[in-house]
């Protein structure tokens, strides 16, 4: 007997949209084919109009009025569910979870986990940006010719960094919303996070036959969230053949030449963290093969790819936590949520490259204290960052002014940021899904070990 025996409940029939289909090609190998179809379009036709603007005005337009918009559509979808799913997953999974010190055992070990596990990212990064110094000796035209490129665009984000107010005591203060309805309306995740908290606790508190009934209406719309995002995974296949044309039809090719070891190393780490680490967690801690982990989690890495947002990939990370792998829905709906917004090791390696490259691109000597900083105000960024393409750029800028670096010098990167971005996102929740795992298994549930197996 577990002791999540008695709530893990039969699995859910939601249908099996994102698993198979009727004519027996499983929609994640379809998604694939959409990944491939699109990225062979979008760079084929990238380099074959490079010499020539009318045929590339026309790529150009079919991306603005055809790619753009069927992408737009499927994140739109996805987006639309974020709020009310982390609302009502995060409540009911505390509800469930039934007893505040359990509640507190699980906040601690995911907490624990989540910026131990980033940490060493962060630091997986520095060992091979210190290593490599794509920095070092970098062309100063290149520089120039970037700085000028790009100038506007980070001066844009250097604003936004302004309004966010940096990192002080009101980022603790802020995370209590005035206003949840409001804090829903921006997107606040950690201001929607701590409201779904004290509701869950609440219900725990007050007594059975009232908190009953708003369970079971939470949980009713957490099913009927799932269902939606079955439905906009049936148009994942071609939505992702979308977005990644429009991005790489768009991307400048060029600007990755001038950037390729630093792209190198961000790259690397990225890898390294994806496959060989998580490989070990998930071993050691979930007692997982790491092969079974990720055939099953595929959906969740090319979701995260294509979208380049923790947010969007949020509804598709629940459902397979909870239908591929058997980590039960408490579980999953407390730390995949809390996971989706605070725990970024993707981002947090890649902000620690990022400021040591642009130290080494503008001289400034970074010692080990400094480094050691580096790797706090990553992890701290990291949490504070939005799950959304991009949002960790205003933060890197707090942390690259802290350390005596131009922020502006952003400018040099943005170029290649959307693709580094989709490459972040994927360990981002990938992550998330092991500390789940981690949770779950450490909770005494038997993960699935198989395809359809219940235990081991
Ligand atoms: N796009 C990332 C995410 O949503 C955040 C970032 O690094 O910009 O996880």
């Amino acid at each position: 007997m577990t002791p999540n025996d008695e709530t893990v409940g039969p699995p859910i029939d939601r249908g099996d949209e994102t698993t198979s289909d009727k004519d027996g090609l499983a929609l994640h190998t379809k998604i694939l084919i959409g990944l491939a179809v699109g990225a062979i379009f979008g760079i084929g036709l990238n380099f074959m109009t490079a010499s020539n603007p009318g045929a590339n005005a026309k790529v150009m337009w079919v991306a603005k009025y055809i790619t753009d918009p069927v992408g737009q559509v499927f994140l739109r979808m996805l987006f639309m569910v974020v709020v009310p799913l982390v609302f009502a997953s995060l409540s009911v999974g505390v509800a469930q979870l039934g007893d505040l010190k359990k509640l507190g055992r699980i906040g601690v070990k995911t907490f624990s986990y989540f910026m131990l596990v980033t940490a060493l990212a962060v630091m997986i990064g520095l060992t091979l940006v210190n290593v490599v110094k794509p920095g070092v000796g970098f062309s100063p035209e290149i520089q120039s010719q970037l700085m000028e490129t790009f100038g506007q665009e980070a001066e844009q984000k250097g604003a936004q960094a302004k309004s966010d107010q940096g990192f002080g005591i009101n980022t603790f203060v802020n995370i209590v919303p005035r206003n949840p309805i409001d804090a829903a309306a921006r997107t606040d995740m950690l201001a929607v996070i701590f409201f779904a908290l004290i509701f869950g606790i609440a219900l725990t508190l007050i007594p059975r036959e009232k908190s009953e009934p708003v369970q079971k209406v939470l949980e009713g719309l957490g099913e009927a969230i799932i269902k939606i995002v079955g439905m906009a995974m049936q148009i994942a296949p071609f939505a992702v053949a979308a977005l990644i044309f429009s991005t790489t039809a768009r991307f400048g090719w060029s600007v990755l030449q001038s950037l390729l070891w630093y792209a190198a190393c961000v790259v690397a780490g990225l890898l390294i963290h994806q496959f060989a680490v998580y490989s070990v967690l998930v071993k050691v801690f979930a007692n997982l093969n790491p092969l079974v982990f990720f055939r099953k989690v595929t959906p969740v890495m090319i979701t995260a790819f294509s979208t380049s947002s923790s947010n969007a990939t949020l509804p598709t990370s629940i459902k397979t936590a909870e239908e591929e792998l058997g980590v039960p829905p408490q579980i999953a709906g407390f730390v995949l949520p809390l996971g989706a917004t605070m725990n970024m090791n993707g981002t947090a390696l890649f902000e620690g490259v990022t400021c040591v490259f642009l130290a080494q691109v503008f001289g400034v000597n970074l010692g080990i204290t400094e480094q050691l900083i580096v790797v706090v105000l990553s992890v701290l960024m990291a949490v504070g960052t939005a799950g959304v393409p991009g949002g960790s750029i205003p933060l890197l800028m707090i942390v690259l002014d802290t350390i005596g670096v131009p922020p502006g010098g952003i400018a040099i990167v943005l170029g290649i940021d959307r693709i580094l971005d989709m490459a972040r996102t994927v360990p981002n929740v990938t992550g998330d899904i092991t500390a789940a795992c981690f949770i779950a298994r450490s909770e005494g549930t038997q993960l699935k070990t198989g395809a359809g197996a219940s235990a081991e």
